[in-house]
């Protein structure tokens, strides 16, 4: 008997005929004979309206609060899907965060999961019921209702996977897998049978609104292979997420992913000494903001200048930080731009293989794009562009590395035969 997880997004269950549909994929899996744990999301987006909610009544309410708010989404979710099973005669219970076990930091908005107390789920189990478990919260030491933080629910799943002992999480969405780059701003993108865990963290990073990337990290320590996959179209295996180590490298580039919220602030006519970029990202991560981006240029006599990028969201926060450094270190002006995009390409096979980055670099240049920034790391290239030129960017760079994308079925099944 496998003991099967399976997550459901807000849109799979965004109304109550989904519900319903839901409640079938659920039935089946138990019907064949599993075990079954289910963890759901908030329907459609009622995650938003209750943070709209919030902002009505108060400007900055408590992390207690927002948090005891936010976490009601999900037990609507997890009672309704339970109500909808027991209709269909299956003795399914929901619980939620505290119910089952699940014990988070003490933090609120983005707690971590520090453990999984999984001996009531396993009762549950063994009573052959099926269990629904309320994604993206916990409690703290203290009792308190905390949150792991926007799309934390992938994140349950895979915790929960991993403390039962689950060989694999089944991550239901409204999309067919992972894709070479969003469907929406580029039609032929490809869904990607296997993607490495490594490669998934790296586009969760970089803007790709897959997976919670901590639901990727947990996946990778607890070994769990995720498997994402659409609720709409249960013939389609979807993508699975694995360690690199057991999969072919057939391509260089598995992803590609873009970054709108972003901005560059550069600081001026910087003294050249040692301890001047300690004390401008020292400031910065002091206030929990995080940099992406960095290029210092040396300017002429003993200046340089600093420039880097910040989350969009981050923007406010970060200038504020500057001026104070500004005028400690005696630098000349700050400046920013928002209108500008992070494209990224991603893929554990660049590793060893050589002009990856002047590819990219070269379709950008036969589109007449100028690249502002380039950062590079071991299985990442991303480079900053005019947000006007972002969607050509992705295009352009998604022809270069997916060519096949673009010809006909017929070519492709050729050349995969060798002829
Ligand atoms: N409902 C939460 C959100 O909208 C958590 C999740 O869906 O994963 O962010
Ligand atoms: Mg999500």
């Amino acid at each position: 008997m496998a003991l099967v997880v399976q997550k459901f997004g807000g849109t799979s269950v965004g109304d109550v005929e989904k519900i319903r549909h839901v409640a079938r994929i659920i039935a089946d899996a138990y019907d064949k004979g599993n075990k079954v744990v289910t963890v759901v999301s908030a329907m459609g987006k009622s995650t938003d309206h209750l943070v709209m909610l919030a902002s009505q009544l108060c400007e900055s309410p408590t992390g207690r609060e927002y948090d005891a708010l936010l976490a009601t989404g999900e037990k609507v979710t997890t009672a309704l899907l339970a109500m909808a099973l027991n209709s269909m005669g299956y003795d399914a219970i929901g619980l939620n965060g505290e119910q089952a076990g699940i014990v988070t930091e003490d933090l609120f908005n983005r707690a971590r999961i520090l453990e999984i107390k999984t001996d009531k789920i396993n009762k549950h189990l063994e009573k052959g019921t099926i269990v629904i478990v309320t994604g993206f919260q916990g409690i703290d030491s203290q009792g308190n209702i905390t949150t792991l933080g926007r799309g934390g629910s992938d994140t349950s799943a895979v915790a929960l996977a991993g403390a039962l002992g689950a060989e694999r999480c089944d991550i239901f969405t409204d999309v067919r897998g992972v894709f070479s780059t969003d469907p929406r701003i580029v039609p032929e993108a490809v869904k990607q049978d296997k993607m490495a865990y490594i490669e998934m963290m790296e586009l969760a990073r970089v803007g790709a609104n897959v997976l919670h990337p901590r639901a990727v990290e947990t996946a990778r320590q607890a070994d769990v292979m995720v498997c994402v996959r659409s609720t709409f179209d249960l013939d389609d295996p979807g993508t699975r997420v694995l360690g690199a180590s057991i999969m072919e490298l057939d391509r260089s580039v598995a992803g590609i992913a873009c970054d709108d919220n972003q901005a560059r602030l550069a600081l001026t006519g910087v003294p050249d000494q040692p301890g001047i970029a300690a004390e401008v990202f020292g400031s910065l991560a002091e206030e929990n903001i995080s940099v992406d981006m960095i290029i210092q240029s040396l300017n002429t006599e003993n200046t340089n200048d600093i420039a880097f990028t910040v989350s969009g969201t981050d923007l406010a926060d970060a200038i504020r930080v500057l001026e104070k450094v500004k005028a400690h270190i005696g630098a000349k002006a700050i400046s920013k731009d928002e209108a500008i995009s992070k494209i990224s390409i991603v893929g554990a096979g660049m590793i060893d293989r050589p002009g990856i980055a002047a590819d990219m670099f070269r379709a950008l240049a036969k589109a007449r794009i100028n690249i502002k920034m380039i950062s590079t790391s071991e299985i990442k290239i991303s480079c900053l562009v005019a947000q006007e030129q972002a969607k050509t960017a992705v295009q352009v760079i998604h022809d270069q590395f997916f060519p096949y994308a673009k010809e006909p079925a017929e070519t492709l099944v050729n050349e995969k035969l060798g002829y």
